[in-house]
């Protein structure tokens, strides 16, 4: 089927075969088909959706756009694990090295900022010298030599990920089922893994942003991996304020560094250590959730988390020394409230697009994103607050920038008479 006549077949809400999404997808690698039209495609799936057979296709035909990694002659489990996307979620910059340290081999291919959610990949970017860039040789031998590497999709592998992730970014096309599962289990499945566990967000600051949503969503992925013989377990977290203290670029791996060395924030370490559990549990490494906590517990206390997160850095050139002094922000401002009371709920979309705003992320396929942003979160849902004591704290190295985020974190949190507790777990 030509280009055209496939966009208007899916703008018509019909299936596309698998050798139709191939060839479509190879045609715009090979740029025989331009963004525009992709962009059409991407806003005719966005709208109508993909049959579950079609998405299956969709996935493989985004696999197999680069080449696939395996470790057979590895002999420790291969995992990995991935987010829908989240506002202050760090969990993988902890969780990879502390499996890593754990004895698991962690291959993790990440992704940027998308829409108002923070990107791995450009947060392990501002730690100087750092290369996310690798080749595959290089990625392999990471993973063999040090049990641990992250790295973005690359023109070898998943290189229809990494161009239609950035036109996704820009076109209000990420919040759709067969596309998030095209874009995550195209990563994970070209990495060669075993093991995998998916942290579903829902709530208001996620793509999905209803239970009913993530669950569809959850189901899609999971049924992906275990056709892949990917034994994949599944968490729904909440999205309904951002997780941890910090959001932003440098703040959260500096956040990060805090909770590898023991001083994280309690949300942040329970959903680390129930993602991490599931993956030691899925490796035989031990049978319980509870024994599985400790262990990352112990890791964590006795230093060999932090030291994996170094050797992981500095295997890809990233400096780890003297990290106190780079990426300080030039100007910040501090918001405070005008009542008292109690935290009860947080705009989490609101405020992710404030951190876009501040430069964490992307409205333009060129805008450069600035090292040196993010935001503080003083208070949380349940927390008492004092009329005129801080909300947030925002910063950033352009102070044009900073003015125009804090304007639009006006009225991002509710405060109420009564104390409101806040749900990190969801159920299904
Ligand atoms: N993470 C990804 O890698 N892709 C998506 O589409 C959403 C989250």
């Amino acid at each position: 089927m030509n280009p055209k006549a496939l966009i208007q077949h899916k703008s018509d809400g019909q299936e596309i075969s698998k050798s139709d999404l191939t060839s479509f997808i190879s045609s715009y690698l090979n740029n025989s088909i331009n963004d525009n039209d992709m962009i059409l495609f991407l806003k005719a799936v966005h709208k109508n959706g993909m049959t579950t057979n079609e998405t299956f296709a969709f996935t493989e035909a985004m696999i197999d756009s680069g080449e696939k990694i395996e470790f057979s002659n590895m002999d420790n489990y291969i995992v990995d694990k991935h987010s829908t996307g989240g506002i202050g979620d760090k969990v993988s910059i902890i969780l990879a090295p502390l499996m890593a340290a754990s004895g698991l081999a962690i291959p993790m291919i990440a992704g940027r900022s998308l829409g108002h959610t923070g990107g791995t990949i450009d947060k392990l970017e501002t730690i100087p010298n750092m290369n996310l860039n690798l080749t595959i040789n290089e990625f392999k031998s990471n993973v063999e030599n040090h049990g641990i590497s992250i790295m973005e999709q690359s023109s070898s592998i998943c290189p229809a990920d990494k161009k239609m992730y950035a036109l996704r970014d820009i076109t209000g096309t990420i919040d759709s089922t067969p596309l998030i599962c095209g874009s995550i289990m195209s990563k994970k499945i070209a990495e060669g893994i075993q093991g995998l566990v998916l942290d579903i967000k829902t709530g208001n600051g996620a793509f999905m942003n209803t239970m009913d949503k993530a669950v569809k969503l959850g189901d899609a992925l999971q049924n992906i991996g275990e056709s892949f013989n990917i034994s994949t377990d599944i968490i729904f977290s909440s999205m309904d304020q951002p997780l941890g203290n910090t959001a932003g670029m440098w703040c959260e791996v500096e956040e990060s560094i805090y909770t590898l060395k023991g001083n994280g924030p309690k949300d942040l370490l329970e959903l680390t250590f129930q993602l991490g559990s599931k993956l030691l549990v899925q490796a035989g490494i031990t049978k319980s959730e509870t024994s599985a906590i400790s262990i990352q517990e112990n890791l964590i206390q006795s230093g060999k988390a932090y030291q994996k997160f170094e050797e992981f850095i500095n295997a890809q050139n990233g400096m780890t020394s003297e990290l106190k002094s780079v990426n300080k922000p030039r100007y910040e401002i501090i918001i405070r409230s005008d009542k008292s009371g109690y935290i009860t709920s947080m705009d989490t979309l609101k405020i992710g697009w404030a951190l876009v705003d501040l430069g964490c992320g992307r409205r333009d396929k060129n805008d450069t994103l600035d090292p040196t942003a993010g935001m503080e979160f003083i208070v949380k849902i349940g927390d008492e607050i004092k009329s005129g004591e801080p909300i947030f704290r925002c910063f950033n190295s352009k102070k044009n920038k900073l003015e125009t985020a804090s304007q639009k974190l006006m009225n991002t949190v509710i405060i109420g008479p009564k104390k409101k507790n806040h749900l990190l777990f969801r159920n299904q």
